[in-house]
């Protein structure tokens, strides 16, 4: 009998890990300067050459590397960073996993030269789809160049996907700013094509920022600065007034990493509560450092999702801190934050209550009322319930030692494999899962799409759909929404061929999704973009949402009435049906008398 299973050569298991690092020049480039970080670098130029589909290269004055740590640079699992597992609880680098340079070797043409500060002479390498192709010496300065060129050269179908360099370009760009962003005081040099697009000097965070996004920024940012044992933040949010109806100016560091997190944006908007007007996003830019050991960033292979061990205390901690920022701004309107940055307010001055003042937006704002938990729900219906959950917790709770007021899990239980329970202090609430979870998709999808900012995750090999020539027509009108809610799909003569989707959407379910999207919307029914979107939203909403039947775990049940209570509208569901009802007590009470 033959055998049927063998192991798979190193270059294809390369090629399929490349998959997952790397989709496209911005992928490289992070990795490349994420690289150049993790060498102490204090000057690092980035080089790219039509968006970087001809070339990336990514020069900096760190430690180098001598001959033999250059060959196992490129190799699968070939790391400087850690040595043992327990090293992932302590890491302050950037990398880690091993992968990167053997990933982009494999699926490129790779250029590097390195030299150590000790040595007279640099090494160079060239490895084309993971095969070493020269190697030399010569005398280059200290610190490492490492040129990328002919990108996906090996996988045409990944090639091909590739956009047209203004939108490459524009995710290179992305990319670069985070890097930057979290790293002030290193000099980035950034050029396309020649063109200079950034020359960043070592400053400070403060002058970073502005130096990337303009002079106009300036008057705009109101400094947050926090220290508890768990976490240090510090950083800036933008004034209200400067709020988008994009989420472009939303930037989270973790340990200087960049990341996304909804948890934490939530914290965010939970401190603006009442100062935006409705469907307007505050801008930020916030450093949080925390002990390594208290995430973790393994979750995900580019690393920009982090869990964190005690979410709750930072999104207590988030909150907080940006109020009491914001309230000491609306306080005092026209103090000049650059000259009083070592201003500080004692945090006993929170619970005084100042006499409200006037405020641009809404005046009924108070920043100083922490009664409300996380972001007050918008009807009448929800008045109040936020208070009443939290006076029953603030019951039941003993930890009064912290100052701050940290939030806590909603006790609910799951009924007839369709509802979710709420009981509250006088009433309960019983939830429509179905209809609670279309309603949380349908506002993620909605801002998606017109934030343009869709979180993509990549599948390992493409999806190919069939099209008959109705949804043919109506995906050729959806493109671009659908690349902005995160899919990530190619047109071919009666197929399309998906290689990302958005992140709410499980890779089985992704044909079902698209089949029903393109069959059941329609661009005629109206002319305006809007409300197109909203038609996709929706379907993208009904087919995705947890259905009636399904059982779902506790902490699931927790986290869809967490979404829940973000949104915007909480009444009805999409599709204009009641998404809850409340049972107060005394009808309870009178059934039983
Ligand atoms: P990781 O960053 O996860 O360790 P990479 O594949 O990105 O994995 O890099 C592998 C190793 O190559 C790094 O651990 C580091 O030792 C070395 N290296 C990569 N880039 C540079 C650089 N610019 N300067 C010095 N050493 C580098
Ligand atoms: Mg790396």
């Amino acid at each position: 009998m033959t055998n049927r299973i063998t192991l798979l050569p190193d270059h294809v298991a390369n090629q399929i890990a490349a998959g997952e690092v790397i989709q496209r020049p911005a992928s490289v480039v992070k990795e490349l300067l994420e690289n150049a970080v993790d060498a102490g670098s204090n000057k690092i130029q980035l080089i790219i050459k039509d968006a970087g589909k001809t070339l990336v290269q990514v020069i900096d004055n760190g430690l180098g590397m001598n001959s033999s740590d250059l060959h196992l640079a490129f190799e699968r699992h070939a790391t400087s960073k850690i040595n043992i597992a327990e090293d992932l609880f302590t890491l302050k680098t950037k990398g880690f996993r091993g992968e990167a340079l053997a990933s982009i070797a494999a699926i490129a043409h790779v250029e590097t030269h390195t030299r150590q500060e000790n040595e007279e002479i640099s090494h160079c390498l060239k490895i084309e789809g993971s095969k070493v192709i020269e190697q030399t010496l010569s005398t280059q300065p200290i610190g490492t160049s490492i040129g990328v060129k002919s990108l996906f050269y090996n996988i045409p179908a990944r090639r091909n996907f590739l956009k047209s360099d203004n939108v490459e370009l524009r995710h290179v760009i992305d990319e670069f700013q985070r890097i930057a962003l979290a790293h002030p005081e290193i000099k980035f040099l950034f050029f396309n094509n020649g063109t200079e697009i950034f020359d960043l000097p070592e400053v400070d965070f403060r002058k970073r920022i502005i130096d990337i996004f303009g002079n106009k920024l300036e008057t705009f940012l109101i400094p947050v600065e926090e220290k508890t044992s768990l976490a240090r933040l510090t950083g800036f949010v933008l004034k209200p007034s400067h709020a988008r109806k994009t989420r472009g100016q939303q930037f989270f560091f973790v340990n200087n990493r960049f990341i996304r997190s909804h948890f934490l944006n939530h914290a965010v908007n939970a401190a603006f509560e009442g100062l935006l007007s409705p469907g307007y996003n505050p801008g930020y830019f916030l450093y949080l450092e925390l002990e390594p050991k208290t995430i973790d960033i393994n979750i995900h292979p580019t690393k920009t999702e982090v869990k964190f061990e005690d979410e709750q205390s930072l999104y207590a901690i988030l909150r907080s801190a940006i109020k009491h920022s914001l309230g000491i701004f609306q306080v005092i309107p026209t103090l000049d934050f650059e000259q009083n940055q070592t201003m500080d307010v004692p945090y006993a001055f929170k619970n005084k209550i100042p006499a409200t003042p006037p405020i641009e937006v809404d005046s009924s704002f108070n920043p100083f009322n922490d009664s409300v938990l996380r972001r007050k729900p918008k009807t009448e219906e929800w008045e109040g319930l936020y208070s009443k959950i939290q006076s029953i917790q603030t019951d039941e709770t003993t930890s009064s030692n912290t100052l701050l007021e940290v939030p806590q899990t909603i006790r609910v239980f799951q009924l007839f494999s369709k509802y979710i329970v709420c009981p509250l202090q006088t009433s309960m609430l019983l939830i429509d899962q179905n209809r609670a979870h279309q309603r949380v998709l349908y506002e993620r999808f909605l801002r998606a799409i017109t934030s343009k900012k869709g979180v993509s995750q990549q599948l390992l090999f493409p999806l190919i759909i069939e099209l008959n020539l109705k949804q043919k027509q109506q995906f050729k009108g959806s493109e671009e929404i659908l690349d902005a809610l995160g899919f990530d799909m190619k047109l071919n003569k009666n197929t399309i061929e998906v290689i990302g989707a958005p992140e709410q959407c499980p890779p089985i379910k992704i044909e079902s999704v698209i089949e029903t999207l393109l069959s059941e919307t329609d661009q005629d029914f109206d002319d305006q973009h809007f409300s197109f979107a909203d038609q996709v939203a929706k379907s993208m909403a009904k087919s995705l949402a947890i259905n009636s039947g399904e059982i779902l775990k506790l902490d699931e049940q927790q986290r869809l009435l967490d979404d829940f209570f973000g949104c915007k509208e909480t009444t009805v569901s999409p599709f204009n049906k009641q998404i809850f009802i409340t049972l107060d007590k005394g009808e309870i009470d009178q059934k039983l008398s």
